[in-house]
């Protein structure tokens, strides 16, 4: 037995060190794909030494939890199956929905830990007690929280659902939560209608306090639900007594605020005005605001116009991702490389929908990381560039950021991409980007825009590029 503990001991360590490990090379887009590998390694020796519990057993009790253990593998078996397939499956736009789910199931199954301790009636001193229903409360909210995020983000409910003194409303139920949650905590015996009570009146805070948000500002509360989740999981890990289980769920906790602040710092709005103000719901210039008028050319005559140049910035944003025109982008900038232009990428920290999505994106196709500049680094650049081909991207090239106080955007660090001599955007029409605001960019003197799909104009840029006579360098 004694044996049994510490093998089990020393392994939920070597996970402990692996997930750390596997976070830190998450950090670099370079190393990440590694990171994740690693760290997977980790939980998997972390889920298959908890079976080692089974050789701990007392004669009487090993029936019962030889049962469990199956159902146990049963589970794994059909969770493990269905996120490998949709896994391979999603799309890289779909990201974020898919982490909203999976994120959901980690603060369920830990707010589904509390629940049942608490319905054990474990004689619990007052931490333990506290620290099961803490878990309980965020794990419930983390849950419902994170479906509605996924509902909203798949278009399945399509608009925020808002009612006047709604705010006042949550915080009634969140006081009625806190009102059961002391009695749970002061009474004598837990009545299971109380814990009852106490989770559906979390799983409900969950919901009404997701509903309101707009869609635009999904991928920011899921960062902040995913914080949420770590936290559950980690207070359960110390009311079951489970270091690994303590140590997982306080990295994932605190990944989560990290990346939600720093969204929030690229985007320079606070985690409050996320949370409770509309966003993108729709911001109307007004009437003059915007001068010029949008001038649209043919992406044969962009192509030619960067082959001629002699430097080209690449500004990549969630367009991009939507047409899947990374390996195309990369054939037609080797094109322009092999015919001597200076070509670079520059992009923005929140470009697309995850922190880092045009970094993979373009790791995916290939795209050597050195020819990726961050925003502080090429900033300055703009104004001493040729041509500026923004590819799918609107809110982070938006020179309203920089000037107009009244736009949801102010504020935010944007490329200033407005400052280049020559400026192309491929956009598929007058669709608005994730603020839902106009871009006074498109209608600018030194700007044109090329209409279509991202990876259709660009494979006209390659072929008009071809055209010249010149081939790509492999
Ligand atoms: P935007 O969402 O602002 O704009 C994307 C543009 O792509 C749209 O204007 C759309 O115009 C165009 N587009 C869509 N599909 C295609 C296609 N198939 N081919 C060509 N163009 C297409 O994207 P940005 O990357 O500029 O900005 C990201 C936004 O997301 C920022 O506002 C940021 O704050 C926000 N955000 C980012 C997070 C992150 O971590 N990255 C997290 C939370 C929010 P059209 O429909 O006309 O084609």
């Amino acid at each position: 037995m004694m044996m049994t503990s510490t093998v089990i001991g020393v392994v939920d360590l070597a996970a402990a060190f692996l997930l750390i490990y596997g976070l830190w090379r998450m950090a670099s887009p370079l190393t990440a794909s590694a990171g994740i590998t690693v760290a997977g390694w980790g939980m998997l020796a972390a889920v298959l030494v908890s079976f080692l519990v089974l050789f701990e057993v007392s004669d009487a009790a090993r029936p019962y939890v030889f049962g469990n253990a199956g159902l146990a593998m049963i589970a794994l078996a059909m969770g493990g199956g269905v996120s490998w397939w949709a896994g391979k499956k999603i799309a890289m736009t779909s990201m974020p929905q898919m982490v909203a789910l999976y994120n959901g199931m980690g603060g369920g199954a830990a707010g589904a830990i509390a629940a049942i301790e608490l319905l054990a009636h474990r004689s619990m001193g007052p931490t333990v007690l506290m620290m099961t229903l803490l878990g309980a409360l965020i794990g419930a909210v983390s849950l419902s929280g994170s479906l509605i995020a996924w509902a909203k983000l798949a278009g399945v409910l399509k608009a925020p659902w808002r009612f006047h003194g709604q705010q006042w409303g949550n915080v009634a139920m969140m006081l009625l939560l806190l009102g059961v949650g002391a009695y749970l905590l002061l009474g004598d015996a837990i009545a299971p209608a109380w814990i009852w009570l106490f989770v559906g009146c979390a799983l409900l805070f969950g919901v009404l306090m997701t509903l309101p948000i707009g869609g635009a500002d999904m991928p920011v509360v899921i960062s902040i639900y995913n914080a949420f989740t770590g936290l559950a999981v980690g207070l359960e890990g110390f009311v079951l007594q489970m270091p690994a289980l303590m140590i997982a769920g306080m990295l994932v906790g605190a990944a989560g605020i990290l990346l939600t602040l720093l969204m929030a710092r690229a985007m320079n709005r606070s985690v409050a005005n996320v949370l409770f103000t509309r966003f993108g719901d729709g911001h109307k210039p007004k009437p003059g605001h915007i001068k010029g008028e949008l001038k649209p050319t043919a992406a044969s005559d962009a192509g030619t116009a960067m082959r001629y140049a002699a430097s080209v910035i690449i500004v990549p944003g969630y367009g991009l991702a939507v047409a899947q025109g990374q390996q195309k982008l990369y054939e037609f900038v080797k094109l322009l490389m092999s015919a001597g232009v200076q070509v670079r990428f520059a992009v923005h920290p929140v470009a697309g929908r995850m922190p880092g999505q045009m970094d993979v994106l373009l790791a995916e196709a290939g795209v050597p990381y050195d020819w990726i500049v961050q925003l502080e680094d090429i900033n300055d650049d703009f104004a001493h560039t040729d041509i500026v081909l923004v590819i799918g991207a609107n809110d982070v090239v938006n020179p309203a950021a920089r000037t107009d106080k009244s736009s949801p955007i102010y504020g935010m660090p944007i490329l200033n991409v407005d400052q280049a001599k020559q400026v192309y955007v491929v956009k598929r029409g007058e669709g608005r980007g994730y603020a839902g605001i106009v871009n006074p960019l498109f209608y600018a003197d030194n700007c044109n825009m090329v209409y279509g799909d991202a990876q259709a104009e660009l494979i006209a840029m390659i072929e008009a590029v071809r055209g010249l006579g010149m081939s790509a360098a492999s």
